[in-house]
């Protein structure tokens, strides 16, 4: 059998792969779901654990050979009940949608009723929309933040809950730039006898570092995404209580998913111990700071933010008021052209559609990675509004794309 590298093989997918890390060295990923991971937690998720079938559990599985799978998955384990002080968790979700799915699958009969957030208004497709096989089988009803200050409106999902009467409440948000309060989402749960779903997919990070309020310990299960602001390689995560944990397991296996990808949970486990160390805190601290600054520079340039700021990574531009005639499309073009990537979003109120949106997301976490500080974001904040103020204009494009270009050699990534 040859083991030469992709190079020498297949010059096509190099090639791709190349230009893949070029891309990611040149621009400013500002993708708010988006990070870098190291080259330790690449190192693990291209390792030779993608050959190995590990159905099961550690110490419990239907195949001989695994006994480096078991210590990766414990390791894994172990790290993640740690940081998050969780009593049960869960490393073999594929991503955070199959971690949403297992919880789904171990606790609800189709038809039950799921209440969740409006996929416009920041929720999930995982959280019950049509066109997800969630908003198919069960019966979905969805809440929304207050209109005119983009908060949550939890006296209004009370009164909500109260007549729609759900077997689940998710809570948890892809575009939600505010702390969310756990408890008082889970007291509305207690008030109509429904389970409560945190989906932390976008924060796991911060909860981890303890930048955000964490849901374990409240909600009755916490699902979590393991790429975006913890950057331990793609994946997903579940974690629950003792009373849960046989359900959630056979849930996740082999009830929705055949074999783990053992070179993805090898990278949760790098990637949980990156976690571990002090570092991430300051890392997650940064990230939030960043955020911050980034959010009153735009605001600086007449750009309006939903619910007027941020309380983590990310930031939702409501273009309407200062740009009334460019769309969340038009600005993700005009900024990718000029080497900043992000994307367009549907904010609280939407006229337009979810294909073509009235905002754009922002998101902090991959710049912090590379080590952007507050001063480097006053900067992007800067070129964002001057892409944004002139999106047709190509000289500002080009001068922006140079800058872009400095700013990106002035913080290498995996040079
Ligand atoms: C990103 C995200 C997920 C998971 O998405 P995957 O792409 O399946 O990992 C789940 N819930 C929320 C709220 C998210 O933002």
């Amino acid at each position: 059998m040859e083991h030469d590298h992709v190079r020498a093989v297949d010059t096509a997918v190099a090639d791709a792969l190349e230009g893949e890390i070029d891309r990611q060295e040149t621009t400013l990923s500002m993708i708010a779901s988006e990070n870098h991971v190291s080259r330790a937690v690449l190192d693990a998720q291209s390792s030779a654990l993608t050959n190995k079938y590990a159905e099961g559990y550690p110490g419990a599985r239907y195949y001989g050979g695994c006994e480096y799978a078991d210590e990766v998955e414990q390791l894994a384990i172990d790290r993640a009940s740690e940081l998050f002080g969780a009593e049960h968790v869960n490393v073999q979700p594929h991503s955070g949608t199959q971690a949403n799915q297992a919880v789904y699958f171990a606790t609800l009969e189709p038809g039950d009723k799921i209440l969740s957030l409006d996929l416009t208004h920041g929720g999930h497709l995982s959280h019950g929309h049509p066109a997800n096989f969630v908003g198919q089988l069960y019966t979905v009803e969805q809440y929304e933040v207050d209109p005119d200050t983009g908060y949550l409106d939890y006296e209004g999902l009370a009164e909500q809950a109260a007549a729609f009467e759900p077997d689940m409440i998710v809570s948890g948000y892809s575009a939600y730039p505010r702390e969310v309060d756990w408890e008082r989402i889970q007291a509305v749960a207690d008030d109509v006898d429904a389970l409560h779903l945190a989906d932390i997919a976008h924060i796991t990070g911060l909860v981890a570092a303890g930048v955000h309020e964490s849901p374990v310990g409240v909600a009755d299960f916490v699902t979590g995404s393991t790429h975006k602001t913890i950057r331990a390689g793609r994946g997903g995560i579940v974690m629950t209580t003792e009373e849960f944990a046989d359900d959630i397991d056979s849930a996740v296996f082999p009830g929705g998913q055949g074999g783990p990808l053992m070179h993805n949970v090898a990278g949760k486990a790098v990637g949980f111990g990156e976690a571990l160390e002090p570092e991430f805190v300051t890392y997650a601290e940064q990230t939030v700071a960043n955020a911050t600054v980034l959010g009153e520079t735009l605001a600086e340039h007449g750009f309006s933010l939903v619910s007027g700021g941020t309380d983590n990574h990310l930031v939702l531009i409501d273009l309407r008021p200062s740009h009334p005639d460019t769309t969340g499309g038009d600005a993700e073009e005009a900024l990718e052209e000029a080497g900043i990537v992000l994307n367009g979003n549907t904010v609280p109120g939407e006229t337009r559609s979810a294909f073509n949106p009235s905002g754009i997301r922002a998101g902090t976490p991959g710049l912090t990675t590379r080590g952007f500080d507050e001063d480097d974001m006053r900067t992007v904040g800067d070129l964002i509004a001057q892409v944004i103020n002139a999106p047709d204009d190509d000289a500002v494009i080009e001068e922006t794309r140079a800058e872009v270009e400095r700013l990106c050699s002035a913080n290498p990534l995996y040079k």
